[in-house]
């Protein structure tokens, strides 16, 4: 089900606008409105899912699809070579700010173990 405040599901949904980079009909890619890195951008599931935690065995075709889809877009934006990273907050502590599952891609620039 879309929650109504959620602002994912605002740009799934269209109501919202994003730089798209990718779209089918399980996932969205756009680029990070703040980005951390050169390359930034969120592979997101259309399904709202609140956090990997949530996950159930019935979203472990989706996941990959996620992953994979990040991966061939690191390759099109240029960052794969010289590598990037990818991150899932799940929850309060790791600073999960957008309760609605989503990957981030971070890339071009060097990357430390926390940032
Ligand atoms: P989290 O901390 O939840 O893993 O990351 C959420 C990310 O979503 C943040 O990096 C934040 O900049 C990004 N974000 C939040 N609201 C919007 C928005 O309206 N549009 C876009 N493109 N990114 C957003
Ligand atoms: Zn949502």
């Amino acid at each position: 089900m879309p929650s109504s405040d959620c602002v994912f599901c605002k740009i799934v949904a269209g109501e919202i606008p994003c730089r798209k980079i990718f779209e089918n009909e399980s996932l969205i890619a756009f680029d990070d409105i703040t980005p951390m890195a050169p390359v930034h951008f969120l592979v997101v599931s259309k399904e709202h899912i609140a956090t990997l935690d949530d996950a159930e065995p019935r979203h472990t075709e989706l996941l990959g699809r996620m992953l994979a889809t990040l991966a061939r877009l690191a390759r099109e934006k240029g960052v794969a070579t010289e590598g990037y990273r990818q991150v899932i907050n799940c929850g309060k502590a790791a600073g999960q700010v957008v309760p609605h599952l989503h990957m981030h891609a971070l890339g071009g620039r060097p990357m430390r173990l926390m940032g």
